[in-house]
C-alpha cells in the first residue's frame, strides 16, 4: 500500500544541495524527438508487473496499461483496455467489455484470457499488491472480449482495475512460454506505448515506440524515452539547465524556487495524495493515553513547519484523507498549534510538567523529516516532554517499528504515505485497522474493533453506494482524530519542474510520478 522507500529517494536528493548553474533563458533540448530525465536512482527494482510495488511506476506506465484509468480530481474513470463495464444490482458480479485491436509488445493479441491470466498470476504470487484482489472469487471469459469478475463481497472493481500497483495487464501466452522468471530477468510484456529497448542496471533505461500501439502515432508524440539516473541533484539541476534532460524527477525545494524565476522551466504545483504521519505508539505508557496523543497534536508547530520545510508545498491535512481524494471532508476538526490546550491535557492525564521522554525515529539523511523533528522538539521541551530523535537507516527503522519485542519499538514513527487503489481504503486499512501478524504500515499499533468494522463496512458499501460510503468514512475520521492514533501532519503537493518546450503534462496524483509520455511533446520557443 505505500511506498516506505520515498523516504530514501527523498534523502538522497536533499543530501546534495550545493550547486553552481548558469541560468540560460530558452534552453534547447539536445535531442528534441527523446524525452529525457533523470532519475536519482534506478527505480526498477522489480520488473515483474506482478510484484512491482516500489517506484518503478514512471517506466511500467510507460510499458503497460490498466483496464481503466482513475482521474481522481473529477472522480472519473477512463477507459484504457476497457472500453465498458456494468456491475449488478447486488454489487458482486462486474462485466468488463474489452477494447478490439490491442496488441502486446511481443506481437500477440490482447484478450479476455490475458486479463483473467495476468490476474489470476497476480493473485497467485501474492506478492506486491496483490491483496488488492482480495475480493475477487473468480474471473470468467464468456469470449474474447468479455471479462466477468464474481466477487465474494462487493468493492469497486473499476477502481481496483485502475490500480497504480498490481494491475497492469502483461501476455500470459509469453509468461508461459518463457517462464516465470522471464520478467523479472529484465523483460516486459506490454501492451503500452513505449517498449523496452535496453536497461543497463543502475546508469539507464531506454524505451521506444510500439509502431503498433492501438491509439496510433498521429499528431506529435517522443520517439523514445530515455530514464538517466543522476544520483546527484545538484549535477541534475545542471543537466536541465544545459538542455541534456527535460525533467528531473526529484529536486530541493531550493532549487525549485530558483528555476521558478527562469522561462526556460515550467514549475507545476498539483494537490497530491502523499501526505505524512506521525503514528503514535498506542500501546505503552504514558501515549496509550489518548489526552497525551491529543496534548501531543496540540505541541505541532504546523504553520512553522509548512513554511520553513516545505517552502509551502503542503498543507497542514484534515483528517487521515488526503484533500482531493473522496472520502476526504474539509469540516472535520483540526488540531493548531496551542500549548495551552496541551498542557492542560497533560494535566488531565497525571503528567503536568510532562516529565517524560518520546522516541522518534527519522530515516537517515530525510532532512525534510529530522527538520520536522528539530521544530517540533523545541516546542515539547516547554511541555517539559523530551523528543529522543533517533537518525537510522530506513531499513534499521522500518525493523525496529516490527519488533516482536514491544519494549524495543520506538514511541513515534513519522510515515510518508501514498495509494495502490486510489481510494480512502488505502490510507485507513494500511495503517489504522487492526494489524499484528504482519504489522504492514499500522505503525501506531492501533486496535479499535468498532473502528475495523467500520472500515470494512465502507469499503463493501463503497462498490454500490458511494455516498454512504463517504458517510461511514467521515465516522471513521471523526474517531481517528479523537483519539489520535497519530498526527495527520500535511498534504504533500505534486511539484515537477520540466523544460518548458514540454507540452501537455497534467499531474494524476492516482499515479504518483508518471508522466504519461505518449500524451506530451515538443514546441520550441
Ligand atoms: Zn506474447
Amino acid at each position: 500500500m505505500k511506498r516506505i522507500l520515498i523516504a530514501l529517494v527523498v534523502i538522497i536528493l536533499i543530501a546534495s544541495m550545493s550547486l553552481v548553474g548558469c541560468k540560460k533563458a530558452g534552453v534547447t533540448s539536445e535531442t528534441p524527438t527523446v524525452f529525457t530525465m533523470a532519475n536519482n536512482i534506478d527505480c526498477m527494482w522489480s520488473w515483474d508487473p506482478s510484484d512491482a510495488f516500489g517506484e518503478e511506476l514512471p517506466i511500467l506506465f510507460e510499458l503497460y496499461e490498466t483496464l481503466t484509468r482513475y482521474h481522481p480530481l473529477e472522480d472519473e474513470l477512463e477507459p484504457v483496455l476497457a472500453t465498458d463495464w456494468s456491475v449488478s444490482p447486488d454489487g458482486l458480479t462486474w462485466t468488463f467489455t474489452l477494447r478490439e485491436g490491442v496488441k502486446f509488445h511481443c506481437g500477440h493479441d490482447f484478450d479476455s484470457s490475458d486479463v483473467k491470466r495476468s490476474i489470476e498470476r497476480t493473485m497467485e504470487r501474492g506478492m506486491g499488491a496483490a491483496f488488492i484482489w482480495l475480493a475477487v472469487n473468480s474471473i470468467e471469459t464468456p469470449d474474447e472480449k468479455t471479462v466477468v469478475f464474481n466477487l465474494d463481497y462487493p468493492v469497486p472493481i473499476d477502481l481496483t482495475v485502475a490500480s497504480a500497483y498490481g494491475a497492469f495487464m502483461y501476455c500470459m501466452d509469453c509468461v508461459e512460454e518463457k517462464g516465470e522468471d522471464y520478467l523479472s530477468a529484465g523483460n516486459e510484456l506490454g501492451t503500452g506505448p513505449y517498449k523496452l529497448q535496453q536497461w543497463k542496471r543502475g546508469d539507464q533505461v531506454l524505451l521506444e515506440k510500439f509502431g503498433d500501439y492501438w491509439r496510433g502515432w498521429d499528431g506529435n508524440h517522443f520517439e523514445k524515452v530515455l530514464l538517466k539516473v543522476v544520483p546527484e541533484s545538484g549535477t541534475a539541476r545542471q543537466m536541465l539547465e544545459a538542455g541534456q534532460v527535460d525533467y528531473v524527477r526529484l529536486l530541493p525545494f531550493e532549487d525549485i524556487e530558483a528555476l521558478k524565476q527562469n522561462a526556460a522551466f515550467t514549475v507545476t504545483a498539483t494537490p497530491g495524495f502523499q501526505n505524512v504521519y506521525i503514528l503514535i505508539n498506542t500501546q505503552r505508557e504514558p501515549t496509550n493515553d489518548p489526552r497525551v496523543r491529543q496534548a501531543l497534536a496540540y505541541s505541532v508547530p504546523y504553520d512553522q513547519i509548512i513554511e520553513n520545510v516545505m517552502y509551502g508545498y503542503a498543507t497542514q491535512s484534515v483528517g487521515p484523507i488526503p484533500k482531493g481524494m473522496w472520502g476526504h471532508d474539509d469540516t472535520l476538526p483540526q488540531y493548531t498549534y496551542d500549548l495551552e490546550t496541551a498542557r492542560q491535557l497533560l494535566t488531565d492525564a497525571g503528567y503536568p510538567d510532562g516529565g517524560f521522554s518520546l522516541m522518534m525515529t527519522v530515516a537517515s539523511g530525510d532532512e525534510n523529516h529530522r527538520k520536522v523533528a528539530e521544530l517540533w522538539k523545541a516546542e515539547l521541551t516547554k511541555l517539559g516532554i523530551d523528543l529522543d530523535i533517533r537518525t537510522m537507516p530506513f531499513d534499521a527503522q522500518w525493523d525496529l517499528a516490527k519488533s516482536s519485542n514491544l519494549d524495543e519499538r520506538q514511541d513515534l514513527y513519522i510515515l510518508y504515505y501514498w495509494p495502490d487503489v486510489c481510494s480512502p481504503q488505502c490510507y485507513l486499512e494500511g495503517c489504522f485497522i487492526t494489524q499484528t501478524d504482519p504489522i504492514i504500515f499500522n505503525l501506531c499499533y492501533y486496535s479499535d474493533p468498532q473502528v475495523d468494522e467500520w472500515i470494512i463496512e465502507a469499503w463493501e458499501t463503497a462498490g454500490r453506494d458511494r455516498e454512504a460510503a463517504t458517510a461511514i468514512y467521515r465516522q471513521i475520521q471523526e474517531k481517528l482524530i479523537e483519539d489520535s492514533p497519530a498526527i495527520f501532519l500535511y498534504d504533500m503537493q505534486n511539484v515537477r519542474v520540466m523544460n518548458s518546450s514540454i507540452r501537455n503534462f497534467t499531474d494524476n496524483p492516482a499515479y504518483p510520478y508518471v508522466l504519461f509520455i505518449y500524451d506530451l511533446y515538443r514546441e520550441e520557443g
